[in-house]
């Protein structure tokens, strides 16, 4: 049996040695799912919404216990793991509680020509789900699938990343001692390997939340089976500084946006565009305030930049730190690790040859910005799109209706502005990105209906109006030219439509007459 030793990536310490799920089991997990599901599926809406609010008071119960656990395992301070992760999931609790009921119930559609018919649709559950997420926001990402998934009447296999799998064990047991049923959520502990078995059982869908890379490959093997599949991927989030903004906000607004969670964020800031004009200000006003972060693990108290979580992603770092260094980049603070490596200092970067260098082209992943300058809005807009990835975007002006003439030229999923990274954690927001980020939004309406098949039901408005349509067979020159006279009614010229109506009103009748079938 294969094994993972999930660690303290502050500190080294194991944590626990944990059995990682036999690929052999997965079918019998999907099987056990399905029969729950079957039964969940039955549950009105209304009452599966009001057990998240059991799940929101479970989550308060539980919550110091939980970060201290969030903390422990993936690295970040423990007042990140209470705000952005369990305040967060307690907000989504909330939110989808309220608004799912409505989100999901029937949608009649207005009739166009067919006015005697109505139309509406009807949401039902996909079925067995698959859900799949990465270390960053251990807790948060998966509760956001996980709330609306079952919200919607499915069951999950989920896999949380393997180097975060202790916080996936409690979240399917936060579940169950909510009142969930067992086996609606199922924790499955592994590494991409089991992950990919997962996908070859044909779940109903794969909400995948990781790297582009991983993504490509779910993708393709999804596509043996034609499963659908949602994708959030990376991101090199750019943040626009107009010349009019506030600097002292600015950079408190670049500060928190490039090194929360060590810039471990998808929607992190990691390119800095400033206009010329501000920006060595706008520099020595960030290294200012980033000299005062104080960086260590959690169990040293009050931090603000915890550790690096996953190994693999200081390789990341160190290339494209000794490529800038190399390409003689200037770096204005950090660009090395602590002696233990286990953190990398803060770093901002800039320098003549910036957009140049893949520290600015690349995602880092990590607590790393790079900063560039522009002249013109035209200028600022092309480099902010000038990216394979489209996730979030920021503005920072003080002009918030030529912020959002700005943000409409955008290519992103978000623009925000004068805020930065933190819709990625509002339940009533859409959250996805175009390009290389992927696709299907999570969060908000158009988020639930992610986790739903959509029936459309079409019948008559009463009984007085079942009668065979004319366009059924047999067919006859009658019902020819009746049809045809009535094209006439979409002309553009009211008079060409008006003198439409005697030969189509007189050939209607002979319509009738004649073939009385209707
Ligand atoms: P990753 O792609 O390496 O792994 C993510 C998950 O996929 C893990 O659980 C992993 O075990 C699993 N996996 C790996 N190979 C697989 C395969 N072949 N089949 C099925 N599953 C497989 O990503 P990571 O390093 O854990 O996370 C970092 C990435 O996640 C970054 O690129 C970041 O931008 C992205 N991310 C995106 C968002 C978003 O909302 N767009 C949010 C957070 C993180």
């Amino acid at each position: 049996m294969e094994t993972l030793s999930v660690r303290n990536p502050a500190t080294g310490e194991v944590l626990r040695e944990l059995a990682q799920t036999d690929s052999r089991e997965i079918r019998s997990l999907y099987e056990r799912a399905s029969e729950v599901q079957k039964k969940w599926a039955l549950v009105p809406v209304k009452e599966r919404a009001r057990k998240l609010l059991d799940l929101r008071e479970t989550l308060i119960n539980r919550i110091d216990d939980l970060s201290e656990l969030i903390s422990n395992e993936n690295g970040k301070p423990r007042f990140e793991a209470m705000t952005n992760e369990i305040f967060a999931s307690i907000e989504l609790c909330t939110y989808f509680a309220a608004q799912g009921p409505k989100i999901l119930r029937n949608e009649s559609i207005p009739m166009g020509l067919m006015k005697h018919r109505s139309s509406y649709l009807n949401y039902w559950p996909l079925g067995v789900i698959t859900v799949i997420t990465p270390w960053n926001y251990p807790f948060l990402l998966p509760m956001g699938e996980l709330v609306m998934g079952v919200l919607a009447g499915n069951a999950i296999l989920f896999k949380p990343s393997e180097i975060t799998p202790l916080i996936g064990i409690k979240i399917q047991e936060l579940f169950e001692e909510a009142g969930f049923p067992k086996g609606l959520i199922t924790t499955v502990i592994g590494d991409g390997k089991i992950g990919a078995t997962l996908i070859e059982h044909k779940p109903a869908k794969v909400f995948f939340t990781g790297s582009v890379a991983t993504g490509k490959k779910i993708m393709k093997a999804a596509s043996d089976n034609l499963t659908p599949v949602n994708l959030e991927l990376g991101g090199k989030d750019p943040m626009i500084v107009l010349a009019d903004a506030d600097l002292d906000f600015a950079t408190s607004a670049a500060l928190w946006g490039a090194f929360s969670n060590s810039g471990q964020i998808c929607a992190s800031i990691e390119r800095i565009i400033v206009h010329e004009s501000i920006a060595e200000e706008f520099k020595a006003g960030l290294q200012a305030k980033l000299a005062t972060l104080r960086q260590g693990s959690s169990r040293e108290g009050n931090n603000d930049l915890g550790a690096i979580t996953f190994e693999k992603q200081k390789d990341v770092y160190e290339s494209q730190i000794k490529q800038a260094k190399d390409r003689g980049a200037e770096f204005l603070s950090g660009g090395s690790f602590s002696a233990d490596r286990c953190f990398l200092r803060p770093t901002i970067v800039a320098g003549k040859n910036i957009e140049e260098l893949d520290i600015y082209n690349e995602e880092t992943f990590g607590p790393v910005v790079a900063i560039t300058t522009f002249k013109s809005v035209d200028e600022a807009v092309e480099k902010a799109n000038r990216s394979k990835y489209g996730l979030l975007a920021s503005v920072i002006t003080r002009n918030i209706s030529h912020g959002e003439a700005i943000a409409k030229r955008l290519e992103a999923g978000t623009v925000t502005i004068n805020e930065v990274v933190y819709t990625a954690g509002l339940p009533e927001t859409p959250w996805g990105g175009v390009k290389e980020t992927g696709f299907g939004r999570k969060h908000s309406a158009r988020g639930l209906y992610e986790f739903v098949n959509t029936r459309h039901i079409h019948k008559p408005k009463s009984s007085l109006f079942v009668f065979k349509s004319f366009w059924w067979f047999p067919y006859t020159p009658f019902q020819y030219a009746t049809f045809r006279q009535f094209v006439e009614f979409y002309r553009n010229s009211w008079f060409l439509r008006i003198r439409a109506f005697p030969p189509w009103a007189w050939n209607l009748l002979h319509f009738l007459k004649r073939e009385p079938r209707i």
